[in-house]
């Protein structure tokens, strides 16, 4: 386990305009430790971890990366690209490291969903669980992706 964080820093730094230009709380009002916590629980009850997650969304991410900005095909009805930006990104929970700003989108081609989440984003579900506040563009609710791809038994291409 890593070190409990210091929750009042950590939201500081999640509000608009310190790390991000919109920050990550979106217009959830609850401090991120409750938003983890609820987060957790809904993913407890389907039965799949933030590792899992992570995993999928870190290989639809190489899949965009390696694409140079083209769409790539993740599923029949699933299409993912990258928009890479300059400059990197800081971990709002402080640790080390910085993360490139790049952001890879997954388009359900049937409903015209469309799903973002940049690096630093992925950095966060996997080791502190959280997906963002609600409202936040870059939120990804844990059943919503879950239901696009098959976390737990994701193709290998
Ligand atoms: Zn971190």
């Amino acid at each position: 386990m890593k070190q409990a964080p210091d929750w009042s820093v950590v939201q500081e730094r999640m509000r608009p305009g310190r790390l991000t230009r919109d920050g990550m709380l979106g217009n959830d009002a609850r401090p991120p430790a409750e938003i983890i916590d609820a987060d957790a629980a809904a993913l407890a009850r389907a039965g799949v971890t933030c590792r899992e997650i992570a995993e999928r969304l870190h290989r639809i991410t190489e899949l965009a990366r390696k694409a140079l900005g083209n769409p790539v095909e993740i599923a029949p009805a699933l299409e993912a690209w990258m928009e890479e930006g300059m400059g990197r990104m800081s971990c709002p929970f402080g640790d080390p490291g910085r993360w490139p700003k790049a952001v890879t989108y997954l388009r359900h081609r049937p409903t015209g969903r469309l799903l973002q989440w940049s690096d630093l984003g992925i950095h966060m579900i996997e080791e502190h669980g959280f997906f963002e506040g609600k409202g936040s563009a870059f939120r990804i609710q844990p059943e919503e992706i879950m239901g696009q791809i098959d976390v737990k038994h994701a193709d290998e291409s």
